[in-house]
């Protein structure tokens, strides 16, 4: 086992990481840039190093900072938490090149499961259900047209190097087809600096399912259930669920097996989340994260297992420590992402914090890196917290998560907890009836400018 791990990261995840490490009676390394030197990631950990300046592509992004953040301290493991470089395949292998370990898949699956046309078609070869659409890159106007007519209207313009919600454009008609493809183009070029995009039919009313996978790299691997996601806003999640509440046991096996045997087959190494769209008792891939996500909290409540424990475990070489009979899922957990943004145009607000009180009591985790008189830098992601609750059964969730928000208190600047205050008064919420244009459709209806 490692005696020391750094972390790429900052925010929550940052300590999340910590958290674990410290359980395990290893050491970590917070590296930080000059806009960080009073966060909290930097105060818990055992030690920490400044990697630049405010500007992520100088510090969180620098690999040659962080490389040598680890060399000065004699760390023998990088974890990446989610964002920045945590799906950069190079970075990866510049790690493994300096004989550190990268606590996460390798460079070759992260570049696999990266550019999207080649993840579908390693997910179609291995037996995972995908979206019916172009195979592979689409080179041109024509073909777009032609793909158009094949698989029939509305459908959806991806950038191959999307992320983030970003690179996606739906043609409602064939109209519509010029303008979109342009579009996906240009914006895939821009943010990614790859033009290249692909075509699926675009599902009208489908949910979004995750499905947690996990590998010890060796050919042995599990499902740890789905995770819903439907309740998005511009293609962003806000509101995660574990179990899914329209997802059967029956379903759940028969997905959860075909997930957990394609990354067996290809000895993947550590978490990763397969994702599909839902429909009609269907699923269908869209990508793989492989890396931990946002969003995992829900999945180690109803399983009783802690993620990152278990990618610095098989990060190291030792076996996991359960296997898919161990795994049997207790009640329901939501997740709730606390950003600090002005409603209703969901901008950007930081800021100093005035006050900051934490929920507690049965069943609630808060995950934050906030406190009391900090002051969140304008340079990073808008997320400063996630509230996760977890209850016998998804009403009793509810509850709890209702009664949690009562008692959060975040002064000083303006964030989102109003907007879930206001989800619980739903009815749709509350019988998860939804799919994932609703929350789109409600914030038109009630938090119009
Ligand atoms: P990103 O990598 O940017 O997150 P994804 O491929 O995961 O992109 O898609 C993000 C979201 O976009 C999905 O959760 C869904 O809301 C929507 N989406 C993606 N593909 C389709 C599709 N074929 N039909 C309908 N909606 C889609």
């Amino acid at each position: 086992m490692f005696d020391k791990i750094l972390i790429a990261n900052r925010g929550e995840i940052a300590l999340r990481v910590i958290r674990a490490a410290r359980e395990m009676g290893i050491a970590t390394v917070a590296v930080h840039s000059t806009a960080d030197s009073d966060a909290m990631h930097v105060r818990m950990a055992d030690e920490s190093v400044c990697i630049g300046p405010a500007p992520s592509p100088q510090s969180y992004l620098s690999i040659p900072a962080i490389i040598s953040a680890c060399e000065i301290t004699g760390a023998q493991a990088i974890h990446p938490g989610y964002g920045f470089l945590s799906e950069n395949a190079d970075f990866v292998q510049i790690v493994e090149d300096h004989g550190i370990t990268f606590i996460g898949p390798t460079a070759e699956h992260i570049r696999i499961m990266g550019d999207k046309i080649t993840a579908k078609d390693t997910m179609k070869e291995l037996g995972v259900p995908c979206v019916p659409g172009s195979d592979g890159g689409v080179p041109d106007l024509a073909t777009a047209k032609r793909i158009g007519e094949e698989i029939g209207y509305p459908v959806i313009i991806k950038a191959t190097a999307g992320g983030g919600g970003r690179g996606m454009k739906v043609a409602q008609t064939a109209d519509e087809m010029e303008s979109a493809f342009m579009t996906a183009r240009a914006e895939g070029k821009a943010a990614f600096g790859n033009d290249e995009v692909y075509i699926e039919k675009y599902l009208t009313t489908p949910r979004h399912i995750e499905i947690q996978v996990f590998g010890d790299g060796k050919g042995n691997a599990v499902h740890l259930g789905e995770r819903d996601c439907s309740l998005q806003r511009r293609h962003q999640k806000v509101f995660e669920e574990a179990p899914g509440p329209c997802i059967t046991p029956e379903e759940r096996a028969r997905i959860g097996k075909i997930c957990a045997e394609a990354v067996a087959k290809i000895n993947y190494i550590g978490a990763g989340t397969i994702e599909f769209l839902y429909e009609n008792g269907e699923f269908y891939f869209i990508e793989m994260n492989t890396r931990l996500q946002v969003e995992h909290p829900v999945t180690e409540a109803i399983f009783g297992v802690d993620l990152v424990r278990e990618q610095i475990r098989v990060a190291a070489g030792e076996p996991m420590s359960f296997g898919q009979d161990d795994l049997k899922i207790n009640g329901h957990a939501i997740e709730v992402r606390i950003n600090a943004e002005k409603l209703p145009n969901f901008s950007p607000c930081p800021g100093k914090i005035t006050a900051y009180h934490a929920p507690g009591g049965l069943g609630v985790r808060m995950d934050s890196a906030l406190y009391d008189g900090y002051s969140i830098p304008p340079y990073y992601d808008s997320l400063i917290g996630k509230l996760i609750v977890h209850g016998r059964d998804r009403p009793e969730a509810l509850a709890r998560l209702n009664r949690a928000l009562g008692e959060l208190i975040v002064d000083g600047v303006d964030t989102t907890i109003p907007l879930f205050r206001a989800l619980l008064q739903e009815p749709d919420v509350h019988s998860g009836d939804y799919n994932i244009h609703w929350l789109e459709h409600w914030l038109a209806e009630n938090m119009s400018q």
